[in-house]
């Protein structure tokens, strides 16, 4: 059979891709790698608890926020609960040395006037930032959908200047700036790598609304398959792309799996990391620059996760996350140096319905692949003693340090599961471990949808940003260089 197009990795991106070219009339394929669609959102279930792993919260899920409409638009919003994060406060952002914590709430008023308590004498710097992070926001196509595309627009997330030199500029008060650039975690550049317009791209969306979704990533992904099936896409799993194809015309004619079998296409979207879309074509066919350029993509930083349970895990965990920082360092954001110096993620996991068990809890704690270099050969089920040995003392390192650093999970702590660089690269395909694969950082050309080969496009949180929204955003941009981004647009705004 021939498709009209051939869609490469089932995240979140290729997913979306698949049904947008699908609603308009194309056949499409969609063919993934890992066993089922959304491996990294799909999360595991160990002792009756089920534990997130690629999703946790999300901004933009708010009735008629941005990503509610995509998520309408693409037929997933019937099938999902999203559930608030508590808008006085979705995360607590805590520090030692110097001690305070600031419980960071959603909705611009709400965060001004909490930020006002906490910093009197900082109201034109506060103001300034609020106002900077919503225009930068809306001046984004895809985010304000009464915004025209741009290719122009583009250009301003590579350029400065970054959210460390904003800040500088407004205000000399650490504490506050240390807040401000703690939501880095959640694009995984550090404040002065980072450009300020891409830090708001990315906040922009929770400083409006936090939510989780009932059923973790796991209810997303059983969405996606359900709107895959209505739209009609074919989805071929546990099927590696080897290669792709190109015709005489140097047109994607058809996909290589690693099995041997090809998929007829008229044009291709690959979702993956862009160093493994180079791998699928010959060098030649781009330009050496592109190559080395994409090659040389700075990645995002790696983690030591642990999965743990506790029986004193009381309530005050729910409706918010805590973001554990131990060094005034570089505004605490650290993926080398000590364990005990690095910053932990900590969010909920929540117990199966009907299992008795205790509350559970994810710590997410950055580090390197180079961390877990000694073991780079090795595969999943098949690690040296010497690997099952370090990740053991790494996991009751961290143990420790949820204890320290959290009251809110005091007492007897219960290992689950854990995860290092090695578990991220392999599970989640991401060549490095990296938790979002390549930064977004300035003076970093990351690619764009379009490429030099007529029929083959990129999608996938390298374009745009990490995260859900980034990477749905992503799908909207390569399926808008093939069928307008106008008429995507209208057809969105028809979703409000
Ligand atoms: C620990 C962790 C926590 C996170 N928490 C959040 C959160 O709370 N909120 C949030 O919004 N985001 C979060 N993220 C980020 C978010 O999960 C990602 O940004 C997003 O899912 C990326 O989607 P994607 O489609 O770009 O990439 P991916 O999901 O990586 O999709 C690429 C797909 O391609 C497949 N693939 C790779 N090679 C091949 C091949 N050769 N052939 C076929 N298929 C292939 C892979 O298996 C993969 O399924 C988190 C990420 C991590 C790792």
């Amino acid at each position: 059979m021939k498709f009209d197009y051939a869609v490469i990795g089932a995240g979140a991106s290729g997913m979306s891709t698949a049904v947008i070219l699908a609603k308009h009339g194309y056949s499409v394929a969609l063919i993934e790698a890992a066993h089922t669609v959304g491996p990294l959102l799909r999360g595991f279930e160990r002792k009756g608890i089920y534990y997130d792993t690629g999703f946790h919260y999300t901004g933009g899920l708010k009735k008629g926020g941005v990503l509610d409409i995509f998520f309408r638009y693409l037929g997933i919003m019937e099938h999902i609960e999203p559930i608030p994060f508590d808008p006085e406060g979705f995360d607590l952002i805590r520090f030692f040395a110097p001690d305070g914590d600031f419980l960071f709430p959603y909705g611009y008023g709400r965060i001004r006037d909490r930020l006002l308590k906490a910093f009197p004498k900082e109201r034109a710097a506060v103001d300034a930032y609020l106002g900077a992070v919503k225009e930068s926001f809306q001046s984004r196509p895809y985010l304000n959908l009464e915004k025209e595309f741009s290719p122009l627009q583009e250009l301003r997330s590579v350029h400065g200047p970054s959210l460390k030199d904003v800040l500088d500029r407004l205000s000399p008060d650490a504490a506050l700036k240390r807040i401000l650039s703690a939501h880095c975690y959640l694009h995984g550049a550090a404040p002065g790598d980072v450009t300020f317009t891409q830090h708001a791209v990315v906040v922009g969306s929770y400083y409006e609304s936090v939510h989780g979704l009932r059923g973790g990533g796991a209810r997303l992904v059983h969405a996606f398959e359900k709107t895959l099936f209505d739209h009609g896409v074919t989805v071929f799993c546990g099927r590696r792309v080897s290669g792709i194809d190109l015709s005489f015309q140097g047109k994607p004619e058809s996909v290589r799996l690693a099995d041997g079998e090809h998929i007829s296409c008229r044009a291709c979207i690959v979702s993956l990391h862009p160093r493994q879309m180079l791998e699928l074509l010959p060098s030649k066919r781009f330009r050496p620059s592109y190559v080395r350029r994409l090659e040389g993509l700075d990645e995002t930083f790696s983690a030591f996760i642990l999965y743990g349970k506790s029986r004193s895990l009381n309530q005050r965990l729910n409706g918010k996350n805590i973001f554990s920082f131990f060094s005034p360092a570089e505004n605490g954001f650290l993926e080398k140096g000590p364990l005990h110096r690095r910053p932990l993620f900590i969010s909920s996991a929540v117990p199966k319905k009907g299992a008795s068990t205790e509350p559970g809890f994810i710590a997410i704690c950055p580090a390197t692949l180079g961390q877990v270099g000694a073991w780079l050969h090795s595969r999943p089920g098949r690690r040296p003693e010497g690997y099952r040995a370090f990740k053991a003392r790494v996991m009751e390192m961290l143990k420790d340090r949820v204890r320290e650093s959290c009251p809110e999970i005091s007492g007897d702590i219960e290992i689950v599961e854990g995860a290092t660089p090695l578990t991220l690269r392999d599970f989640s395909r991401s060549p490095a471990g990296s938790l979002y694969g390549v930064k977004h950082r300035v003076g970093q050309y990351n690619p764009v949808s379009l490429t030099r080969i007529d029929g083959l496009y990129l999608a996938g949180q390298a374009v745009v940003a990490p995260g859900v929204l980034g990477a749905v955003i992503s799908a909207f941009l390569a399926c808008g260089s093939i069928l307008g981004h106008d008429r995507l647009r209208k057809e969105l705004n028809a979703c409000l």
